[in-house]
This record gives structure tokens, sequence and C-alpha cells, in this order.
């Protein structure tokens, strides 16, 4: 219960985290976009380091936004699947049997709870 309720804050987690890192590369490629502008009106020369650092930043950033994004839709992915085909186990013989089934098929004795 404890290892399933950890993995479905870490769902929880991943998606938000992904929107950050993605908004934080598209912040890091309008920084170095506007850097050179910025320098043209103060005056200064653009420092050549700058841009550099903000396009390794910015892909960077946009890799790790992208593996959350991947990681939150095949989390999604695989959550789906045991919900739609929930089971438990039947009490007087012990057969996997769908939840919702009132009446076992496998002994006949009902199982509703
Ligand atoms: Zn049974």
């Amino acid at each position: 219960m404890t290892s399933s309720k950890r993995h479905s804050l870490t769902r929880a987690m991943t998606r938000p985290w992904s929107i950050l890192l993605l908004w934080q590369s598209a912040g890091w490629i309008s920084f170095s976009v506007l850097n050179p502008i910025i320098s043209q009106r103060v005056g200064d020369p653009a420092d050549p380091l700058v841009p550099t650092v903000a396009i390794i930043m910015a892909s960077l950033t946009a890799v790790l936004g992208l593996f959350a994004l991947f990681y939150w839709r095949t989390t999604v992915q695989r959550d789906i699947g045991p919900k739609e085909q929930r089971t438990h186990k039947c009490l007087s013989c012990g057969h996997t049997i769908l939840l919702g089934t009132a009446i076992c098929p496998y002994c006949g004795s009902k199982t509703f709870f």
C-alpha cells in the first residue's frame, strides 16, 4: 500500500515538474535571444559565454522536462490497466475473480462484500 501511494505521489509530482522544467527551458531560450539585444542597447559587447550557457541550460531543462513528461505519461498508462480489471480472491476457494462478481464462477459461493 505504501509503495503504491509513493508511486502515485511521484506520478502526481512529475506533471507539474515537467511543466516547470519546460517553462524554465523556454525562459533560458528567451534569455539567450534577449541578451544580445539588451547588451546592444546598453552598449556593452555581448559575452560569448552567456548564450552558450543559456543554450546548455535550455537543452538540459528541456530534456529533464520531457523525461518527467514521458515518465508521467507511461505511469498514467500503467495505472489505467489494473483499474479496468480489478480482481480479488474468492474467500472460500481462493480463485482470482473479477471485482463486482456476486457469485464465484469456480465454487459458486457468494463472494459479494
Ligand atoms: Zn470461489
